[in-house]
């Protein structure tokens, strides 16, 4: 006999095989179980009452207590019925297209309602469309305060289920709940975090009693989400440590003289910790995966050479691959004067590295006398081998594929190398727990003393004159200036400033002072010498697309222009101000939109003018978008949670997380009694999340 969470939702009073049908076609509900798993999305607070005073348009639904004062009869040809509601704070309009006649037999003056509908301005004038309407005085019978509210779909609702015709079935099932439901979380996890138990959990989440109930109710289903997520990604993350040996280096020789003799600043204490904590991975025995999230400019990249010093140090070699080669190039730059003194033999590998070059340089890689190998993709080609690669960093992470990151993996068969990711894409944290629970996260989470934070200014277009000035100003003053467009093109759909034409009028603007122009339609070779001009300070102005968006330094550009950045999302509109503020001088980002905004544009500009914070950021984007819509989650395509909202719910993650590896530490293969209940759960989950483990 199937258990009642399985049983069909067919043999549900009700419900029937046609409606039985069409509940699985339009919302996947083929059980008891299924049914309970829709939750309402929003309840209806019947507890709560609302002035008229107080009504403004886009207030979620509210409940008014007035009478009505004025009904305004069904104008011929005008199919409408408009009356008024009166409380001692004022009167709102109440409006109804439809059952005009029926609602306005209904309609009595001088009787105390309840309204419940939802604000909004309509022919001017404050108004609820189709409002609720219940007589005050038979309120008493009311058996639920907060009401659910669940989604549905046209052709339910054809056939009665619309929210309130599921609230029904709900309703149905729930007092056919089995007396004592059994548990799989553990009494002693369900007492710490204070968890009412399931049955109650569930009456509550469709039925709320009160708010408070309501909070335990999710609380507990949260948790239990997150927590079985969690539990597997930790499984994971537990079978990749068993699998793959780490080759120990624990030699701190070559640090501490780079360290005492050459290192050009003082750490922060955010690059102390994360060098730290490299360090005990590199000597666990256990082979390192970690991800490094560091905003723009907190300084990674000597962060990753402290690591590859430890490597260095023991007889291993390194790699370090960036996304482009500009970017590997600037990283040769940099490492180059920090291993010439010391001397480590460091090389770059591009794919326009000359043939000839490329020969000497495998066979010093293979036969070991080569230590740091800096390059693009090219590194992962089959003929690049090493003879000890004992650690791969790789820069920007999301430009590179899983596949390839395999690729680097397997070219170095006994031992799989350490692997540290950097990013400045800041994933927020609570999303990092779950897409990247399996690896490790560092955070270097301050910026070097003495940098400036950047000024960022929001201006409208038509104050361009004034922004032009002040670059004009800023040049004068030996300054570089970025001024980026959103498109190559002109887009027939969308109005946005053709790049061209914008790099014509500052052309025109600033006559006598030499500009660059780059977009991703440009040749390599010639994107590269643009850049170079730019970098070398030959060229002032630096016009172009979104291209040079990650990595490329020069300190001595102060000024980040950004048309259009209405059409730019955080996380893009904060990777472009990282290019700026390099240097020790004041840096200044510059927004310019049009004058109407949309909610959501302002909102993303208004948080890049009020913090440089990527985290901050990161979670208003998360809120913003969803996760769906952040950088690497579109490719797992596994974050459909059903009650938890990652961009709200970072407290409960957490609790959910800690519990998870408390579980794990514990009892790595959950085979103790109090665990059997996890281990059934997680083996009807399935195997789900078998491929976040190469995630990232
Ligand atoms: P990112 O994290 O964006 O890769 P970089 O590693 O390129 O940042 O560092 C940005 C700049 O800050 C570099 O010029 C680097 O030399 C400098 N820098 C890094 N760490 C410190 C520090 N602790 N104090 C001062 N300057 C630092
Ligand atoms: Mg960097």
């Amino acid at each position: 006999m199937p258990s009642f969470f399985q049983t069909k939702i067919e043999f549900l009073q009700g419900v029937g095989s046609n409606k039985a049908m069409l509940f699985e076609q339009e919302l996947q509900i083929r059980t008891f179980g299924d049914l309970l798993q829709h939750l309402p999305f929003r309840y209806e607070d019947r507890t709560q009452f609302h002035t008229i005073a107080m009504l403004r348009g886009g207030l979620p639904y509210v409940q008014l207590k007035g009478s009505i004062s004025y009904i305004k009869a069904a104008e011929t040809g005008k199919k409408r019925l408009v009356a008024s509601l009166k409380d001692q704070t004022g009167e709102v309009k109440l409006v109804w297209f439809q059952k005009i006649q029926w609602i306005r037999q209904q309609l009595r003056p001088g009787v105390l309602y309840v309204v419940f509908g939802k604000p909004t301005i309509y022919h001017g004038q404050m108004s609820l469309i189709h409002p609720e309407l219940t007589v005050e005085a038979s309120l008493e019978t009311l058996p639920q305060p907060i009401l659910p509210v669940y989604h549905t779909t046209e052709k339910l609702k054809a056939r009665y289920l619309d929210s309130k015709g599921i609230a029904k079935l709900q309703q149905h099932l729930l007092r056919q709940l089995p007396p004592s439901i059994t548990e799989f979380i553990p009494e002693y996890l369900r007492q710490r975090y204070g968890m009412i138990n399931k049955r109650e959990a569930l009456l509550n989440i469709h039925f709320p009693e009160s708010y408070e109930r309501l909070q335990q109710a999710r609380f507990r289903l949260k948790f239990e989400e997150l927590f079985y997520i969690q539990l597997q990604l930790l499984q994971l993350r537990q079978v990749r440590l068993g699998k793959y040996v780490g080759e120990v280096f624990r030699d701190l020789g070559l640090l501490k003289w780079f360290y005492q003799v050459d290192l050009p600043f003082q750490l922060t204490h955010a690059q102390k910790r994360v060098v730290r904590e490299i360090y005990q991975d590199l000597q666990s025995g256990n082979q390192m995966n970690r991800l490094l999230q560091g905003d723009v400019g907190s300084g990674k990249t000597m962060v990753a050479f402290l690591s590859m010093l430890i490597v260095l140090g023991s007889g291993g070699q390194v790699a370090m691959m960036a996304p482009t080669e500009m970017l590997a190039d600037q990283h040769y730059q940099v490492l180059q004067q920090f291993t010439t003194p010391m001397n480590i033999r460091i090389a770059m590998l591009t794919g326009s590295t000359k043939p000839s070059e490329r020969q000497e340089l495998l066979a010093a890689l293979a036969q070991g006398s080569l230590q740091i190998l800096i390059g693009t993709h090219a590194l992962l080609s089959d003929v690049v081998s090493f003879k000890n690669l004992g650690l791969a960093v790789i820069d920007e992470q999301h430009r590179f594929g899983v596949a390839q990151r395999a690729k680097l993996c397997q070219q170095n068969q006994p031992c799989v190398p350490h692997v540290l990711i950097m990013t400045a894409t800041p994933i927020p944290r609570t999303l990092a727990m779950t897409l990247y629970g399996d690896l490790d996260v560092s955070v270097i989470d301050a910026m070097p003393v003495g940098r400036k934070p950047i000024k960022t200014l929001h201006y409208y277009d038509a104050q361009r004159l004034k922004v032009f000035r002040f670059i004009q100003e800023q040049i004068a003053q030996g300054r570089q200036a970025y001024i980026i467009y959103p498109l190559i093109e002109e887009s027939a759909q969308l109005d946005y400033k053709n790049l061209l034409d914008g790099y014509e009028s500052i052309c025109r603007a600033f006559p006598t002072i030499p500009i660059s122009m780059v977009h991703s339609k440009m040749k390599t070779t010639d994107k590269d010498y643009e850049m170079q001009r730019f970098v070398k300070g030959e060229t002032k102005i630096m016009v172009s697309t979104t291209v040079i968006e990650v990595g490329i330094d020069v300190p001595n550009a102060s000024v980040m222009v950004i048309e259009n950045a209405e059409y730019f999302g955080l996380a893009q509109l904060h990777q472009l101000r990282g290019r700026v503020g390099r240097g020790s001088k004041q840096a200044y980002c510059i927004l310019m939109t049009d004058y109407k905004l949309n909610e959501k544009s302002r909102e993303r500009i208004q948080t890049m003018v009020r913090t440089n914070d990527g985290f901050r950021i990161a979670d208003v984007d998360l809120r913003l978008r969803g996760p769906g819509d952040l950088v690497g989650v579109q490719q797992s395509g596994t974050l459909e949670l059903k009650i938890a909202d990652l961009g709200k719910d970072g407290k409960i993650l957490q609790a959910a997380r800690t519990a998870a590896k408390q579980v794990i530490h514990q009892d790595p293969m959950l085979v103790q009694p109090e665990h059997a209940g996890i281990k059934v759960q997680l083996d009807t989950i399935g195997r789900h999340a078998q491929h976040w483990s190469s995630i990232g």
